[in-house]
């Protein structure tokens, strides 16, 4: 677990986001969030904390509460906890330029297949419940590729009493 690739891809004399610091786990559970994105392509940033760290996917649709919405999600680099509060614009030729809020978070719970989180991505398939004021209810991100460390995964929702069967858009659900 390193906030190594964090730390190297930005320059923090001039973007304000949190430094590469790493802390103990938040609380007595574990947080997710989701921060809205209007970078050079808009996304929304879906994070878990595991181990210190938000392990973190962006999800160019944004996630959904449709089971039947198969949205894809690529991997990127762990980011610090403290980038859970992180909302503000990243000035123009930074890396991710562009406006950050946040749309969704709360805890979540892990679902026990493997050992840890890191071990679930490991295997590419990561379950958990996760507990916000949008997104409610059983979720699993699986990896596309099982045969390697592809970046590309799928964020699912599972059938629940928290699904909903019409179509589900975070484009069209304000951050807040
Ligand atoms: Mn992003």
């Amino acid at each position: 677990m390193s906030l190594k690739e964090y730390q190297e891809k930005r320059r923090f004399t001039e973007t304000p986001e949190p430094v590469a610091d790493e802390k103990p786990q938040s609380g007595q559970e574990p947080i997710f969030v989701v921060q809205k994105h209007e970078a050079s392509h808009l996304h929304w940033d879906f994070r878990l904390e595991a181990d210190g760290v938000l392990k973190s996917w962006a999800v160019p649709k944004g996630p959904s509460m449709n089971p039947n919405d198969k949205r894809l999600a690529v991997q990127v680099e762990d980011h610090p906890l403290d980038y859970a509060e992180f909302e503000g614009t990243i000035p123009e030729g930074n890396y991710g330029a562009g406006t950050v809020e946040i749309w969704d978070n709360g805890t979540y719970t892990y679902i026990e297949k493997y050992r840890d989180i890191e071990a679930a991505i490991d295997h590419g398939v990561l379950e958990f419940k996760l507990h916000g004021r949008k997104l409610k209810g059983l979720f699993t991100l699986v990896r596309t590729n099982m045969d390697g460390k592809d970046k590309n995964w799928l964020l699912l929702k599972k059938e629940d009493m928290y699904a909903v069967h019409t179509p589900y858009e975070a484009a069209d659900i304000p951050s807040y």
